[in-house]
């Protein structure tokens, strides 16, 4: 039996830089984005022959904004990923997508091309708040963007949303959830907003809500979401059925490659990423690799990524399968820590799982960190 693959493609243009952001993203012209749709073909093309043996059974396009792309563009990558490696018939196939950018005709050109997912980018239903983050889009862009999602039958939509957002409140918040439950998504992505250096963001002077106000915001999330969706992962929820198959292979260390600018691939205990200078990738031939790191990770890498990024996930690190994995029991290589942390009640063991307690989400990067190599 063929083995499974995820595939990841990054797009790295956007209309403008959010305020927030530091992905590698950009704006670009007509020319800039023809040229890099070649690149990432010549780069799909390159190493094909060496997946022969797997079945792709998600992909995620990511950004950037792809949809930023004309049809024709978004088509080609399409073409040249389906000439090139094999693609399950019930495979997840996600793109990113903005308010601002989406139009029926790409919604249209999505469904023929075989996408089945979209993740919309709103981060908040209030548009003085979007303006504050740098978004181009206002609130009703995004409704607009959704509806015609729906018309061109799309049913499986995850909406992005933030919180700790400059001048948010814990009733903005809130309102904001319910309006979106309200649409009905099928998966919803909450994350805290970071300041990260080198972004405008950094160093302002900016009325951020509070850690306890915060905190209370992430709290709130489940009661408001009700029994309709589940947190499957600590930034992620959505209806049964409906968790993103391509990011469960992140926090699962499942095999996955990346195409395109700054894309990481994870094969064969390797993680190796793609240079991260536009010049560079659009000029590298077919007989030359993109990558700028390229990691194999000994045993206790291995180890302290399958916990911490297991950890991530609600039903938490399956104790089984790390034996299995590692012909060794996660107590004995970690008991102390774990005893600590299960005493401390950030962590809690149910049969052969072991997870996060809600005090431990909120605590999670301290109990990371101890699963850290020394
Ligand atoms: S749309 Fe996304 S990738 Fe583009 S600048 Fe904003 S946050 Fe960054």
């Amino acid at each position: 039996m063929k083995k499974k693959l995820g595939i990841y493609i990054h797009i790295p243009f956007c209309v403008k830089k959010c305020n927030y952001c530091d992905f590698n993203s950009f704006a670009s012209d007509k020319d800039m984005q023809m040229n890099y749709i070649n690149a990432l073909c010549v780069e799909m093309k390159r190493n094909n022959e060496a997946y022969k043996d797997y079945v792709v059974d998600t992909v995620f396009v990511g950004g950037g904004t792809p949809s930023i792309l004309i049809p024709d563009l978004t088509k080609r990558f399409f073409d040249c990923l389906y000439s090139n490696y094999e693609i399950d018939t019930n495979a997840e196939i996600s793109m990113e997508s903005n308010p601002g950018t989406l139009t029926k005709e790409k919604a249209k050109a999505y469904k023929e091309i075989g996408i089945n997912r979209i993740s919309l980018g709103l981060q908040s239903t209030v548009d003085s708040e979007l303006k504050i983050l740098g978004r181009i889009h206002t609130y009703n862009e995004f409704h607009e963007s959704f509806m015609i999602l729906r018309e061109e039958g799309f049913d499986n939509i995850n909406v992005d949303l933030m919180n700790g957002i400059p001048e948010q409140t814990f009733e903005t918040f809130s309102k904001g959830l319910e309006i979106i439950k309200e649409l009905s998504p099928e998966h919803i992505s909450i994350y805290s907003l970071i300041l990260e250096e080198g972004t405008p963001f950094y160093g302002m002077n900016l009325k951020l809500p509070n850690e306890e106000e915060e905190r209370l915001m992430v709290h709130s999330i489940p009661e408001i979401l009700g029994s309709e969706y589940h947190q499957y992962e600590i930034s992620n929820y959505s209806k049964k059925g409906f968790e993103c198959k391509h990011n469960i292979k992140y926090w699962k260390r499942d095999e996955y490659l990346g195409f395109g600018l700054s894309a990481a691939s994870f094969m064969n205990e390797t993680r190796f990423i793609n240079t991260d200078d536009i010049k560079v990738y659009l000029n590298y031939s077919d007989n030359k690799n993109v990558y700028t790191e390229f990691d194999v990770l000994n045993i206790d890498e291995q180890m302290s990524e399958f916990m911490i990024l297991g950890l991530r996930m609600n039903e938490g690190v399956n104790l089984t399968d790390f034996e299995k994995t590692f012909g060794k029991s996660a107590l004995d290589v970690y008991g102390d820590k774990i005893a600590l942390h299960i005493k401390e009640e950030l962590l809690e063991r149910k049969d052969n799982h072991l997870f996060l307690t809600e005090k431990g989400r909120d605590l999670a990067n301290y109990v990371w960190s101890d699963f850290l190599g020394d």
